[in-house]
């Protein structure tokens, strides 16, 4: 199978993005792909980003956005030879209905994510609240892929995760936007400090950084960031 991407090593990771990709791709065979096929919105349609990433296990969609945007989607998949079907894992960052919208079309895949996303501190005891009890999913440490890694990044939901693969790393709303990212702006969030601690672990990093509603911010921009940051 041919995968359109910038790379072909394990070690040597580029980002390929949506917009202008079949201008300057080029056709390698075997090469692993990661791919923003949604760079996602905070407006007019609140739908978060959707990352492809293809190892040699799976080809897995982190998140899946908003149903307003399931057409572009499809699409996007469908211009690198890829269909719903192709798609055999789901990891949702976490469960707002604006990473999770367009789960079920991935009828073959195994959806994961944090039990975490399910409790609620309420009054010092944990509660498991009744808006996530249409979801089902599968805990996402029995989630098995060599090259991929799963980090705890909470505090803008319980269980917010972020996937990491080779210099990348996809956060959802651990950092919605670029300017969390480089002006430390703590998104909103059921746990201030804990949203402040994972921005800080997601940039300590130093990976490339897919956000939850803006596309990617590089990890050199994120270095000057850094060097000011008063965290
Ligand atoms: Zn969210």
């Amino acid at each position: 199978m041919f995968y359109y991407a910038y790379l072909s090593c394990l070690k040597n990771y580029e980002f390929v993005y949506t917009k202008n990709i079949f201008e300057h791709c080029e056709r390698v065979q075997g090469g692993r792909v990661i791919k923003v096929i949604f760079e996602g919105e905070v407006s007019p349609r609140k739908a978060s980003s959707v990352t492809l990433i293809e190892t040699s296990e799976h080809c897995i969609l982190v998140d899946t956005s908003s149903k307003e945007v399931e057409d572009v989607i499809v699409a996007e998949l469908a211009e690198i030879g890829l269909s719903v079907e192709d798609i055999d894992a789901v990891i949702n960052t976490h469960l707002h209905p604006d990473h999770t919208g367009n789960n079920d079309l991935f009828r073959k895949a195994t959806v994961y994510a944090s039990p975490n996303e399910c409790v609620e501190k309420y009054d010092g005891r944990l509660v498991y609240p009744d808006r996530y009890a249409k979801f089902t999913f599968t805990p996402v440490k029995e989630f098995e892929d060599e090259e991929i890694q799963v980090m705890n990044t909470p505090g803008h939901t319980w269980g917010s995760i972020s996937v990491v693969y080779g210099n990348c790393i996809i956060v959802g709303d651990a950092a919605p936007t670029k300017k969390n990212l480089l002006e430390d702006l703590i998104p909103e969030c059921v746990d201030y400090l804990a949203a402040k601690g994972s921005l800080k672990r997601i940039k300590m990093l130093g990976k490339n950084v897919v956000t939850g509603h803006e596309g990617i911010i590089h990890a050199h921009e994120l270095q000057s960031s850094l060097q000011e940051s008063c965290f």
